[in-house]
């Protein structure tokens, strides 16, 4: 039974939440610091052990100007060169240790009103090794295929230059819980691969220094800090922000977290992702350990070449996924001479969407048909889902959640059965609405947490305090009732396949209702009308669909082949529609695709045509123009589109890829040319074309 109540332990992790790690007033013993008023005409504040490192008492230095204590030198390429936006400013060299007579390095930055000086020792002369080892470890980075063998070689280039006992890697959840993914330690240290690290361990403010300073270096956990003297600026009263510096002191709790991981020393390396923190180099050392500023910027520079690696090949596995579905897009249409149903189309492709999407199984509801492959719920209970997820979501978007069980339709999909759902709407038109949904069965999996993931509060002077947990043994946790997550690139693709899963469905209706109404003439009529609605027409925004801009394709392409006429297609893409989705919602985005699909269609000749491919791409037919035509008709449409004023949204953009026909080619090979080179345009930085040699 815990001895504290609720509040006390709100408070304390309150408390701990607050704590100013950012303004210690103190350092680290690995250097000394002065703190200079912002026209450099005052010392302020300076750290206690000043003497040791330049021979000049605490009282000397603060009542000379400062070139007394840090020489003329230093100070005039600081008024020089310390503009208001530079970050740091290293100066190597100017500075000598009084009592060795080894050389210093200094760095300087701005804090607020503030100009801080932080002087370490440069430590052995090493540089040429360094930058020898870095290179080395570069070229080995540069030579991974895999991420999961980047991020060995990146730990193991860390542990070469720093020399820690152990070096890992570590990315973050959504719930900032860390888990190592790469390690590499000396002889007799224990592993700790695959452990999770909570939340806890890196408070909020902790994780939020790593944002404004990414490297972390903590030679001695254990080493006293010293104060800066005075405790605060003299001229404002305030504390000074250390968080850009090298030095700031370590705070209590993080030295007692240290000593109960058994760690002396610890060296840590933001991971920038795309948008936050993706995670950490962690070096830890068995006994105290100095490093070099050298190797210490060695280290940093080898994990920012590992990420953009890291980048780059996540990049490459989406584009090779794209690729793949659009692979199994494009079969559904070569089928179409048999014009099969929604039924048949899931019971012919169904295999292999488990395999692409990773799936146990595949279910769909569409009008009065429900299909199933693979493991899936019974049809009575697909049904429910469908009309559960027909009223409660979008009718344009994917549905997805890889714990049912914490969801309203765990109340009808047992984890026995699947334990993640990905739904997409089929929609062609208000009448018929279905939903293909994908299931996946669940991943049990033991998570490893290197110790219990709670923080421990305990008494200390009569108030509950938060303090790191002791305990780093091992503690084993099974994870149930949920699946693999999906990912974006997943969620995005399983869109694009339902639209056309939907079209192709469609277009085998009404061929099949012209059958069966073949005699009844009254009702052909409407038949008629149906199908040139639903065969020909995108309903939202009015010109061909993909089902007629493809059998214009192919049209051209028998006549091309036959005639030897020229035949080019531009496929484009918006930029950027999904934040104008997030940022103003469907229904804009919807009239974003309605105006820019007809400024599209009146800037063609009239010889060309233009279809919606799917979701938020076009094809543009177009006949008898040369390579140089083609392009010129892609920049009159970049320019189009964005003359365009789309109201709230403003500009809007988009990027084309072109292909121009070679005699014996197939469509899909044409059109996976023409997407390849949209795709380059994209990553040449949108609102361009490309054309694919
Ligand atoms: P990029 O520049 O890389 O193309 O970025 P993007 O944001 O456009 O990314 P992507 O092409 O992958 O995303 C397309 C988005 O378009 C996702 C989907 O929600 C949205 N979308 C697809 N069809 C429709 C639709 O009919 N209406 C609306 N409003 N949005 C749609
Ligand atoms: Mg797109
Ligand atoms: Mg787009």
């Amino acid at each position: 039974m815990p001895t504290y109540s609720e509040e006390e332990l709100t408070e304390a992790l309150a408390e701990c939440a607050r704590e100013p790690v950012h303004i210690p007033g103190a350092i680290q013993p690995a250097g000394c610091l002065v703190s200079l008023n912002a026209d450099l005409t005052r010392v302020l504040q300076v750290s206690s052990n000043l003497q040791e490192l330049l021979g000049i008492s605490v009282d000397e230095a603060l009542s000379h100007p400062p070139a007394h204590s840090l020489g003329e030198e230093l100070i005039t390429r600081l008024g020089t060169r310390l503009t208001a936006d530079m970050g740091k400013m290293v100066v190597d060299d100017v500075l000598t240790s009084a009592a060795t007579g080894e050389r210093c390095r200094a760095t300087a930055y701005r804090s607020g009103s503030r100009v801080v000086v932080e002087i370490e020792l440069l430590g052995p002369l090493g540089e040429l090794e360094i930058l020898i080892t870095v290179g080395h470890w570069q070229t080995r980075l540069a030579a991974q295929d895999s991420e999961a063998e980047l991020l060995q070689v990146l730990v193991e280039g860390v542990r070469a230059l720093t020399r820690h006992d152990r070096v890992m890697v570590y990315s973050f959840d959504s719930e900032w819980n860390g888990q190592v993914k790469a390690e590499s330690r000396s002889d007799g240290i224990n592993s700790l691969l695959g452990h999770r690290f909570p939340a806890s361990d890196i408070p909020n403010q902790v994780r939020a220094l790593y944002d404004i300073n990414p490297v972390r270096s903590i030679p001695d956990a254990k080493a006293k800090s010293l104060p800066l003297v005075p405790k605060q600026c003299p001229e404002s009263g305030e504390p000074l922000d250390l968080s850009v510096g090298n030095l700031r002191a370590v705070s209590p709790v993080h030295q007692e977290y240290l000593h109960n991981m058994g760690v002396a020393g610890s060296l840590s390396v933001a991971i920038q992702g795309d948008e936050q923190l993706w995670g950490l180099v962690a070096c830890h050392a068995m006994s105290p350990l100095t490093l070099s500023p050298a190797s210490r910027d060695a280290a940093h520079l080898l994990a920012q070449m590992a990420i953009q690696r890291f980048q780059r090949l996540r990049l490459m596995s989406q584009q090779r996924f794209r690729q793949r579905v659009q692979e199994t897009r494009v079969l559904l249409y070569e089928t179409r001479e048999e014009l099969l149903g929604a039924g048949d189309l899931v019971q012919r492709h169904g295999h292999d969407w488990l395999t692409l999407f990773r799936a146990s199984g595949v279910g769909m509801v569409y009008a009065d048909t429900v299909s199933r492959v693979g493991k899936v719920p019974d049809v009575d209970i697909l049904k429910k889902v469908a009309a559960w997820l027909a009223e409660s979501q979008s009718r344009a978007i994917a549905w997805h959640s890889n714990v049912l069980g914490e969801t309203p339709l765990g109340e009808w999909v047992s984890p026995q059965c699947s334990c993640g759902l990905l739904a997409v709407p089929l929609s062609v038109d208000v009448d018929r609405q279905g939903w293909l949904m994908l299931f996946r069965d669940e991943l049990r999996e033991t998570s490893r947490w290197a110790g219990r993931p709670e923080d421990i509060p305990k008494m200390k002077n009569g108030r509950l305090v938060m303090s790191p947990r002791h305990s780093f043994e091992v503690w084993q946790q099974e994870l149930t009732g949920h699946s693999a997550p999906w990912q974006e690139a997943e969620v995005l693709a399983v869109q694009d396949l339902g639209e056309d899963l939907a079209i192709a469905a469609s277009a085998s209706e009404i061929f099949n209702l012209n059958e069966t109404l073949y005699q009844e003439r009254q009702a052909l009529a409407e038949a008629n009308r149906r199908l040139e609605r639903l065969a020909l027409t995108d309903p939202l925004t009015q010109i061909w669909n993909r089902y007629r801009i493809e059998t214009a394709l192919e049209a051209e392409l028998n006549a091309a082949a036959r005639y030897g006429r020229e035949v080019s297609v531009l496929l484009f893409d918006i930029d950027h529609f999904k934040s104008v989705n997030d940022r103003f919602g469907h229904e804009v985005g919807d009239r974003v695709l309605t105006l820019l699909a007809q400024t599209v269609w009146k800037a063609l000749r009239s010889c060309d045509a233009v279809g919606r491919w799917g979701g938020e791409e076009f094809l543009v037919l177009c006949t008898g123009c040369t390579d140089e035509d083609v392009m010129g008709l892609a920049s009159r449409l970049l320019k189009a589109v964005s003359d365009v004023d789309f109201e709230e949204v403003g500009q809007v953009t988009i990027s084309i890829g072109a292909a121009c026909w070679k005699p014996g080619e197939s469509q899909t090979d044409l059109i996976r040319r023409a997407d390849k080179a949209m795709y380059q345009a994209k990553q040449g930085g949108r609102n361009r074309a490309e054309k694919s040699e």
